[in-house]
């Protein structure tokens, strides 16, 4: 008898997706364990955004395959939290609607939603802090309140693979806290989280392995063999400070790159 080596949960093949004529990832292999903290970082524009949602298909894939545990991707085994920009937030539903979304995949078109749903509902927000809020319209909630409510979404969804993106900026100390402490929470449950970042200390800090992206995968690995000023210039070239490039390096800055440009082109 031979022994198969585990299949990791999400594996990516030369993958590339992109815009119109241009190509905003290319060339992006990567092994997503189950049980992994993964933080993909990169300035702005570096195609962050787009690698997670190439995963899912959201933007066309121009070249490359994704496989979930050697099989197709089963979208409904996938969380996605888009960066909040990409939300339409005058949609008139409530923050418990939301989360009763992720209930949609279990749910059939005709049973509608039950008690057991509503009561997943209840604990998710819960978990989430948000227990007194489940009424409020959610475009009338604050950023942080509104990643918590999607947050709780991934969480009665119980998805193998969570795509956070961004899911830290912009929300206050408390609500990165309570995002952090989740994510680990779903890590430990045997989920792959990857969540996308361009605060290099925290991303540093919280994950067990690190994505750096610019225009493709820069490098892939625990911080300690890639938090290092080579493959931080390699990502974001001259945008960053390094104040001690010693063993670790401290930095300051990333993240106000220009829009237009993308990795390759610079
Ligand atoms: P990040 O999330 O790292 O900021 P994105 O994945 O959003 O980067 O963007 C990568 C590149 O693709 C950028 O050059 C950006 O301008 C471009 N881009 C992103 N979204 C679109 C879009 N909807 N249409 C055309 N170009 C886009
Ligand atoms: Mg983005």
């Amino acid at each position: 008898m031979t022994t198969v080596a585990a299949e990791p949960m999400l594996r990516l093949r030369d993958l590339a997706a992109g815009y119109g004529a241009r190509w905003a990832i290319s060339g992006v292999d990567l092994d997503l364990p189950a049980g992994r903290l993964v933080g993909v970082i990169g300035p702005n524009g570096s195609g962050k955004s787009t690698l997670l949602r190439a995963i899912l298909g959201l933007v066309p894939r121009r070249h490359g395959t994704v496989t979930m545990a050697g099989g197709p991707l089963d979208r409904r085994r996938v969380a996605y939290v888009p960066q909040r920009e990409l939300v339409d937030w005058s949609f008139p539903i409530s923050a418990a609607q939301v989360v009763l979304m992720g209930r949609y995949p279990r749910i059939g078109p005709v049973a509608g939603a039950g008690g057991d749903d509503r009561r997943a509902v209840a604990d998710a927000l819960e978990r989430v802090g948000m227990s007194d809020l489940g009424d409020r319209q959610i475009g009338s909630l604050s950023g942080g309140q509104q990643q918590r409510v999607f947050l709780a979404r991934a969480l009665v969804q119980g998805a193998d693979v969570l795509l956070l993106d961004e899911p830290m900026t912009g929300v206050d100390r408390g609500t990165e806290e309570a995002i952090t402490a989740l994510m680990r929470q779903l890590r430990d449950g045997g989920a792959t989280v990857v969540y996308a970042t361009h605060d290099l200390e925290t991303a540093a800090d919280v994950s067990d392995l690190l994505c750096f992206v610019n225009g493709g995968v820069v490098a892939f690995g625990p911080p300690d063999e890639t938090f290092t000023p080579h493959t931080l210039h390699a990502t974001f070239g001259g945008e960053l400070v390094i104040v001690d490039a010693g063993d670790h390096a401290h930095v300051h800055g990333g993240g106000h790159h220009d829009a237009g440009g993308g990795a390759a082109t610079r």
